[in-house]
């Protein structure tokens, strides 16, 4: 049904203004956006041993956070952290504060279901379910028992995560038989059916064709006016094409000298992690002394 008119349809003319960024501000403006997530000395460990250690830095609402730095130094586990995946892994313990929208995300009455609800995540390898690409969506909707039209749910979807053009016709066929480039699109189309608040990316590209990457980064950028969004990547271009912010992770030997934990080094915008780090070891890494 059409929307009724409410204004006399005469033409008005205004004095154009910059744009302004989802977060109010002018380019060029500043401002500390809001935080979704803070995150005060989380340490993960699996058993006896520490994975990563004293963890703090805030994620802001609508941007791109990277976590990078070399394999082992922990970025999975912490990312992990965020939605409570690493309660499915029996030996692992966290410890620390992770205060999502305010509250205590590790405190007695939060439901860790619905937090992964709320908090979706999206995997390194695409991971459909063996069935239709229509149902890969209609999945999530229909066990938490969504309201509306699921037809209209499934293609909002797929049109978010930049897919239904090229699937629209052959919705009812099985998500095997797609591109890897398009399954990782439908695993995104499948995390925003259940209308999350942030998607978390665990290396979401590195099965992907730079083509499909590309596309992929498109969509991160698409969406982050909408969701908030952490990636963890190893592709350090990626991280300074799509990210907003970046923590650079290092693994270091402990004061025991028994263990190698992960330890963030840095977090600051990801400009100025790219051109003008503060730490030495991040100009190493990210100018590929090291790695
Ligand atoms: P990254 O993502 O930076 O490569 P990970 O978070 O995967 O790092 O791993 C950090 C450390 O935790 C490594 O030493 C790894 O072997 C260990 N680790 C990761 N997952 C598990 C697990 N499920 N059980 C035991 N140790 C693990």
């Amino acid at each position: 049904m059409a929307e009724p008119v409410t204004e006399s349809p005469e033409i008005r003319v205004e004095t154009p203004e910059p744009a302004k960024d989802v977060d109010g501000s002018r380019p060029g403006q500043k401002r500390a956006r809001e935080p979704i997530f803070q995150l005060a000395d989380v340490t993960v460990s699996y058993g006896e041993k520490r994975a990563v250690r004293e963890v703090t830095f805030d994620i802001a609402k609508h941007e791109i956070t990277a976590l990078i730095g070399p394999s082992g130094c922990g970025k999975s586990t912490l990312i992990r952290c965020l939605n409570r995946m690493n309660d499915l892994i029996p030996s692992a313990r966290v410890e620390g504060k992770v205060v999502y929208h305010g509250q205590d995300l590790y405190g007695p009455d939060v439901d860790a279901v619905e937090v992964r609800k709320r908090i979706g995540m999206v995997f390194q390898k695409p991971n459909p379910f063996p069935k239709s690409i229509y149902d890969n969506i209609a999945f999530g909707p229909r066990v938490l028992g969504m309201k509306g039209e699921m037809d209209e749910i499934v293609e909002r979807a797929l049109r978010h995560a930049a897919v239904w053009d090229e699937v629209k016709d052959r919705l009812k066929t099985n998500a095997f038989g797609m591109s890897g480039g398009q399954q990782q699109r439908l695993c995104i189309a499948r995390c925003l059916a259940v209308e999350p608040d942030v998607i978390l990316m665990d290396e979401p590209c590195s099965a992907l064709d730079p083509i499909s990457t590309g596309k992929i980064e498109d969509l991160m950028i698409d969406l982050k006016r909408e969701y908030s969004i952490v990636i963890v990547t190893h592709n350090m271009q990626q991280a300074a094409r799509v990210s907003d912010k970046t923590a650079f992770f290092t693994v270091e030997l402990d004061e025991d000298e028994k263990n190698r934990t992960g330890r963030v080094v840095e977090f600051d915008d990801t400009e100025k992690i790219f051109t003008n780090p503060t730490d030495p070891r991040t100009e190493a890494y990210v100018t590929g002394k090291v790695g």
